[in-house]
C-alpha cells in the first residue's frame, strides 16, 4: 500500500503545537529501535489549525515492550489494550496513550497477530480483539479518512495512505471502506460520524447520511458504558448545540432522549427546548473559554422537565417533598428502560443538583450556611441561573444567592435576618438532612463546575 508523505510546514502547522510529552515518548521509542508516530485526531486538528484535545501515539512495540521502556506506564483496557505512559514529574491523570498497531481480526495475516492471538486466546476472552499488525493494517481499521493520518514529529512528515489530507481540505467525513459494513462492525462510528460533522462543520460523503439514518438502531447493540461515553463526547467538546441538531436530524436523538422527541412532536413544551438550547450554548462557550464542564450538568438539564412533571405528580398525590423527589429521580434516571444508562456517580450528582433547587428556592434561614458550603452548591447555583434565563425562577431569588456569596459578614447576617422565619420543625429538618447525607455518602468528592 502506497503512502504519500507531506512536510508539516507545507501543511501549515508547526512543531511547537505538539505536546512535549508525546514528542519525548516518540523519541524514546525510536531510540529503542521501534516506530513511534502521532495518529488520528491530533494530526487532523493540527492540519486544521485547531488545538488538539489529546495526542495519541502508535508504535510497532507490543504493550509489554512499551512498559519495559517506560517504567511509569500501565496497560489498561479489556477490549483493546492501551498503554498509559506518564512522563516524569507529571500528575497521575496526565498521561499519553500509546497503542500498538492493530489489524482487523478477519483480515489479518500478520505474524504478530497470529502469535499473540494463539497464545492469548486461551487466557482471556477479551484478548481476541487485540490483534496486532502492521501500520498498513492499522490504517485500515481506523474509522474515517480524516482520522487516518500519521505524523512523525522528528522527521516532520505527515503520512497519508487514504487521502485524508484532501478530505480535511475538502471538509468531508468519509468512512474508510464500506460505510454499511464499518457501521455494522462498530455502531459507535455512527455517533462518531455525527460528532465530527458537528464539531468540525464538515459534510458527509455521498450516501453516508442515508446509511446512518437507516441503521441508527444498531447503536442499541453497543455496550452501555461505551455508548454513554460516545454520547457524552458529543456534548463536551465545544459543539454541543450543533451535535444536538445533528442527532435529532437522525433517529438517534429520539432513541437517546425519547421524551424530547415526543415532546417536540407534540410541540407542547417550547420552554424546555429553550432551556436545553441555552444550556448547550453555555456549555459551548465554557469549552471555548477553557472552563471545565461536567456530564452531570448536561444530564440534569436534559431530564429536568420529566423530573419536574413527575415531582409535581407525586406531590399532588400527597407525598412529602423529599419522598416525591426520591421517587422522581428514580423514575427519570434509573427506571428508564431506554438506551442511555446513566452511571451511578453521574446520577447522584444530578440528584443533588435537583434536590438543591428546592432548597435554593425555599431559602430556609436554617439551611443557608450548609447550602453554601455544600460541594454541589456551585453546580446547583449555575442550574438555578439557567432556570432563571427561561423565566422559571424569579430574578430576585437568583440575585439573592449571587449577593450572599459575595457578602461580607455584616451583610451576610443582615440578609439572613431579612428572611422569613423558618416553617420547618427542627426534627423534620434533621430527618431530611440525615437521609440526604446517608444517600450521598458514597459519591465521589470532586467539586463539580456548572456549565453556565
Ligand atoms: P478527538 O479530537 O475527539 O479526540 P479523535 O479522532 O482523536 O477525536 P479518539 O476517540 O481520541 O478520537 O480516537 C483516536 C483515533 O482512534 C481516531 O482518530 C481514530 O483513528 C481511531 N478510532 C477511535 N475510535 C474508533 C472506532 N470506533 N473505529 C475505528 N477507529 C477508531
Ligand atoms: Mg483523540
Amino acid at each position: 500500500m502506497e503512502a504519500e508523505y507531506h512536510c508539516s510546514s507545507e501543511l501549515g502547522f508547526d512543531q511547537s503545537d505538539i505536546s512535549s510529552d508525546s514528542f519525548a515518548i516518540i523519541q524514546n521509542l525510536k531510540s529503542h529501535g521501534y516506530e513511534g508516530l502521532l495518529v488520528g485526531g491530533c494530526v487532523r486538528d493540527l492540519i486544521l489549525g485547531l488545538k488538539p484535545k489529546d495526542f495519541d501515539v502508535v508504535t510497532d512495540a507490543l504493550p509489554h515492550q512499551i512498559c519495559n521502556i517506560f517504567p511509569r506506564s500501565r496497560i489498561i483496557g479489556r477490549r483493546f489494550k492501551i498503554v498509559h505512559v506518564r512522563q516524569r514529574g507529571r500528575r497521575y491523570l496526565e498521561y499519553i496513550e500509546v497503542t500498538t498497531y492493530r489489524a482487523n481480526p478477519e483480515s489479518s495475516n500478520s505474524w504478530v497477530s497470529k502469535i499473540i492471538s494463539k497464545s492469548r486466546k486461551k487466557r482471556n476472552r477479551f484478548d481476541g480483539e487485540n490483534i496486532y499488525g502492521t501500520r498498513e493494517e492499522d490504517v485500515m481499521r481506523r474509522d474515517f479518512t480524516i482520522n487516518s493520518l500519521y505524523y512523525d514529529p522528528i522527521e516532520e512528515k505527515v503520512i497519508d495512505y487514504l487521502g485524508g489530507i484532501q478530505d480535511i481540505q475538502q471538509q468531508c467525513v468519509r468512512v474508510i471502506g464500506n460505510p454499511h459494513q464499518r457501521f455494522l462492525e462498530d455502531p459507535a462510528r455512527i455517533i462518531r460520524a455525527l460528532r465530527f460533522k458537528a464539531k468540525l462543520g464538515f459534510h458527509f460523503e455521498h450516501e453516508m447520511k442515508e446509511e446512518i439514518v437507516q441503521h441508527t438502531a444498531w447503536v442499541d447493540g453497543l455496550n452501555s458504558s461505551r455508548l454513554y461515553d460516545e454520547v457524552l463526547k458529543l456534548f463536551n467538546q465545544g459543539a454541543a448545540e450543533r451535535s444536538w441538531d445533528q442527532i435529532f436530524s437522525t433517529p438517534l436523538g429520539g432513541m437517546l432522549f425519547p421524551h424530547i422527541a415526543s415532546q417536540s412532536k407534540a410541540n407542547n413544551d417550547e420552554r424546555h427546548m429553550r432551556f436545553i438550547r441555552q444550556a448547550l450554548r453555555n456549555t459551548d462557550s465554557r469549552v471555548r473559554d477553557g472552563l471545565p464542564v461536567i456530564d452531570s450538568f448536561f444530564i440534569a438539564v436534559v431530564f429536568w422537565y420529566p423530573y419536574k412533571k413527575s415531582l409535581l405528580r407525586h406531590i399532588g398525590k400527597g407525598l412529602e417533598n423529599y419522598d416525591a423527589h426520591d421517587i422522581s429521580v428514580s423514575e427519570c434516571l434509573v427506571k428508564r428502560a431506554d438506551l442511555l444508562m446513566i452511571p451511578f456517580r453521574v446520577r447522584n450528582i444530578v440528584d443533588q443538583i435537583w434536590w438543591m433547587q428546592t432548597m435554593l428556592e425555599r431559602r430556609d434561614k436554617r439551611d443557608i450556611r450548609s447550602i453554601l458550603s455544600d460541594r454541589r452548591f456551585r453546580a446547583a447555583y449555575d442550574f438555578l441561573l439557567l432556570r432563571s434565563t427561561v423565566g422559571e425562577i424569579e430574578s430576585s431569588c437568583v440575585k439573592w444567592w449571587t449577593e450572599i456569596q459575595e457578602a461580607n459578614p455584616k451583610k451576610y447576617a443582615y440578609m439572613i435576618d431579612q428572611l422569613p422565619k423558618s416553617k420547618k420543625s427542627r426534627s423534620k429538618q434533621h430527618q431530611i438532612k440525615k437521609r440526604f447525607h446517608r444517600k450521598y455518602a458514597r459519591t465521589n468528592t470532586t467539586q463539580p463546575q456548572g456549565m453556565v
